[in-house]
């Protein structure tokens, strides 16, 4: 299983998750699923954020109205529906941002969607943007050190990490790993 980040997505998901930096966004994953062979695939053309999020240092309260009318807009939409959503987890004092979901995020999964989560953390040292061997992508920016990580849940509940296609991230990130100290 693969979740596929456009460049539009990728900055959607970035933004969002600084501009409230230290508390938590969300927002909504728009795009399509694909199926290659036996192999599903998600696109996510846009990471929408959500405006009506109630936020919080922990958690993010939905709002299930205005989520139905997102919904029903993209209906008109060939081709993109809502196949998911994200948030971020954030540094909080020393305890470093989990990449994992909480129970809470769990019971919210439905296993037709993708969910990503995105982790921020204060920048130690610059590294470049690579994928990692748990399918997650992580890089810094001149402030801020990211990790998304993408999640399907089976049928019985049980969360799963969907590897990340993001080729964007590497041109943007591609510079020289500088040593420091
Ligand atoms: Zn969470």
């Amino acid at each position: 299983m693969v979740t596929y980040i456009s460049q539009n997505a990728f900055w959607g998901l970035l933004i969002s998750a600084v501009e409230v930096y230290k508390r938590e966004c969300f927002g909504l994953l728009i795009g399509y699923r694909d199926r290659k062979g036996p192999d599903e695939m998600y696109i996510v053309e846009h990471a929408l954020p959500y405006q009506s999020a109630g936020r919080a240092h922990k958690g993010v309260v939905n709002n299930p109205r205005a989520h139905k009318r997102i919904e029903r807009f993209l209906e008109s939409i060939p081709h993109l529906s809502v196949i998911g959503d994200f948030h971020s987890h954030t540094m909080w004092g020393y305890s470093r941002a989990a990449s994992h979901p909480s129970e809470t995020d769990v019971a919210g999964m439905k296993p037709e969607n993708v969910y990503v989560i995105v982790s921020v953390n204060d920048r130690l040292r610059e590294v470049p943007w690579s994928y990692n061997d748990n399918g997650s992508l992580s890089g810094t920016t001149d402030e801020h050190h990211f990790r998304l990580t993408a999640y399907t849940v089976t049928a019985s509940g049980e969360p799963r990490r969907s590897s990340i296609l993001c080729p964007y991230a590497f041109g943007f990130g591609a510079s020289p790993i500088r040593a420091i100290r």
